[in-house]
């Protein structure tokens, strides 16, 4: 697996795969690298002839400057994790790769998709997210990028994106992986104590609820269940549980072309001071 911090590196890549006529999936990531970075490299390399995954903490989008610090860092065991899973190439940018004129000052971020759910829960997020996804598009143009949809609403977000720069590049959604016990992987589960994980659990399991409800035919008490199961659960503070719909995020009451097939939960909590967030489709 080739090492690349510079864009000069970089470039000699691109190269390279360009005068071969080879295709290139890119995974961006933040690492602390699990099982869930793992399945967007397998796709990535499944549809392209080779894949690249970045590792980039991006401070931009932590509104948090806490949550920036304590993001867990391990770029040793990364590497080692993407060449097991036959990575073609790691980038490991400088901050002024990704911000060359030396600031994150971002603009807003308008699409309608980025304005709830976490978009209100944690200004300027999106700003930051954009920004670098934008920036790592820029400089590595790849034929398709791979997103977990365990970020759904991030998802969304990049689609629309991609849609409005219109570079010719396929944003593919990847399905979430969870550990047995139905806890979405997320690189923040590192930082949960023994007791946090076990209330984290109430997470999955409450979508589980939720979603059983709507096979049973409920419609308009599904997001209440939610709250009611969460709020009581000690050691969880619930930010929000919301069911609306999967391709819009409006209220599923407001959305005119909201589909029975299209129906999300999506739920944001903190645990042990660690916030975390899952979703899912409801079918
Ligand atoms: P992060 O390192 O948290 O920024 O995540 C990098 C990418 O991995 C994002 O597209 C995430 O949505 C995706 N990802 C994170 N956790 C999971 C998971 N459990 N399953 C699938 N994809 C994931």
């Amino acid at each position: 697996m080739q090492l690349i911090k510079s864009q000069e590196e970089l470039q000699g890549f691109l190269d390279d795969l360009r005068s071969r006529q080879a295709t290139l999936g890119f995974v961006p990531t933040m690492g602390a690298l699990h099982q869930g970075h793992v399945s967007l490299v397998q796709r990535a390399l499944q549809e392209n002839d080779a894949c690249i995954a970045s590792i980039y903490v991006n401070p931009a989008q932590f509104n948090d400057p806490k949550d920036f610090e304590c993001y867990p860092r391990q770029e040793g065991s990364d590497i080692h994790t993407l060449a097991q899973a036959s990575c073609t190439a790691v980038f490991l940018p400088e901050y002024s790769t990704i911000y060359p004129k030396g600031n994150t000052a971002s603009t807003e971020v308008h699409y309608e998709v980025a304005q709830g759910l976490e978009g209100k829960h944690r200004p300027g997020h999106f700003s930051g997210v954009v920004a670098v996804v934008r920036r790592f598009f820029e400089l590595i143009a790849p034929d398709r990028a791979y997103f977990g949809l365990k970020d759904y609403q991030q998802y969304l977000v990049i689609r629309a994106m991609a849609a409005e720069l219109n570079m010719g590049i396929d944003i593919v959604g990847c399905e979430t992986v969870r550990d047995p016990d139905g806890l979405a992987m997320s690189s923040r589960n590192q930082l949960l104590r023994e007791q946090d994980r076990t209330t984290a659990l109430h997470i999955s399991a409450t979508l589980r609820e939720v979603k059983a409800a709507y096979s049973k035919g409920e419609r308009k008490g599904l997001a209440a269940l939610g709250r009611k199961l969460l709020q009581g659960c000690n050691g969880l503070d619930l930010e929000y549980f919301e069911v609306l719909d999967a391709k819009s995020l409006r209220p599923m009451e407001h959305s005119a072309e909201a589909q029975k097939d299209e129906v999300v939960a999506l739920v944001a909590a903190r645990v042990g001071g660690i916030r975390l967030i899952d979703n899912m489709r409801l079918c």
